[in-house]
């Protein structure tokens, strides 16, 4: 499966762009599911000035997908039409503060950030180290765990809008709800300015420990997207979907973990179509075991194959 070549058009288009731009890059290598088919144009930007201009210089029918660490996504096997924009180098840097401040770029990994917070002695930050995300998708899913949220340590965020207007975002303004934030899905953030309190590197060190191994534990860490459902208020997914007899259910060469019910993994060879009709096959029998509609929370991008 391959998109009609763009790229050359575009190239024309933005004469000055100084990133990669790719045809039919696919993109399955950079998902943790290792699914899926190709982006019709893949762009790489330099830096956020590079990022901007492209956006700016991008005929608006153009769709554009930003895509960071790939932990929460499934792209579909018929791959995904316009620009698929994947932040790198130009977007990974970390720097310390004073005042116990983080400023990360939003391609940074979520658990570096929370590594270098934990060596300048900044607490806080360290449920970041268990979210195999970069700060972008942490920024657009209000990443969390074991206690902590993006919305509690965030100040502000950069972004580029689909006009290719430079914006930022106090934390009021990112609209923050559980595994959401309300700013429009065109901004892609460039980075976001963290706060954290003062902390002992050792203590913080531990806490990271204690994080990990909880994970180890509890989770798939391998060709998974995380969490499929979002907890319906005052529910767990995990439990539904254990209740509606689904773990261990497959479909193709996706399963639903046996080590944790609300993780789908790909055993191998799965496409992107077993694994997303493995997911709506859990939302109906836990539909009709207890009347509750789950609501994904990876998202799903593309075309069906
Ligand atoms: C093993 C495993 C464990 C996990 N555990 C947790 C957990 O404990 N808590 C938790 O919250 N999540 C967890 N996740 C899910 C995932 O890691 C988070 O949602 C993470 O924040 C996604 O970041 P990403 O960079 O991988 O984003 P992607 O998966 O690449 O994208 C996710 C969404 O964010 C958008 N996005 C990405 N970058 C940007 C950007 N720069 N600007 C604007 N939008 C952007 C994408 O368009 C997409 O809509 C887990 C996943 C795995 C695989």
């Amino acid at each position: 499966m391959s998109f009609p070549d763009i790229v050359p058009e575009l190239r024309a288009r933005l004469p000055d762009l100084r990133g990669r731009l790719l045809a039919n890059q696919r993109l399955g290598e950079f998902t943790w599911f290792r699914v899926g088919g190709p982006a019709q144009a893949f762009f790489v930007p330099d830096d956020e000035n590079d990022l901007a201009y492209a956006l700016r210089n991008l005929p608006v029918e153009i769709p554009v997908t930003v895509m960071g660490a790939g932990s929460n996504l499934i792209v579909r096997d018929g791959g995904v039409p316009g620009v698929v924009i994947r932040l790198g180098r130009g977007f990974n840097e970390v720097k310390i503060e004073p005042d116990h401040r983080v400023i990360a770029g939003s391609a940074m990994l979520d658990a570096k950030v929370a590594r270098e917070a934990q060596k300048a002695g900044i607490a806080g930050l360290a449920f970041l180290s268990g979210i195999p995300g970069a700060i972008g998708g942490a920024l657009r899913m209000n990443g969390g765990a074991y206690g902590g949220e993006t919305k509690d340590v965030m100040v502000e965020a950069r972004g580029v809008d689909r006009a290719g207007n430079l914006r930022t975002y106090s934390n009021a303004e990112m609209g923050f709800a559980y595994r959401h934030c309300a700013v429009p899905d065109d901004v892609i953030f460039t980075s976001a300015v963290f706060q954290g309190r003062a902390g002992d590197p050792e203590a913080i060190a531990a806490e990271m420990d204690n994080i990990k191994q909880k994970r180890e534990a509890s989770q798939p860490r391998h060709r998974t997207g995380g969490s499929t459902f979002k907890n319906p208020p005052g529910q767990s997914a995990w439990k539904l979907v254990d209740e509606a007899g689904c773990r261990g259910l497959r479909v193709g060469e996706a399963q639903v973990s046996e080590l944790h019910s609300n993780f789908l993994i790909n055993l191998g060879r799965a496409t992107a179509a077993d694994i997303e009709t493995l997911g709506e096959t859990v939302r109906a029998r836990v539909k009709q075991k207890s009347g509750v509609e789950l609501e994904w929370e990876i998202k799903r991008v593309g075309v069906k194959g």
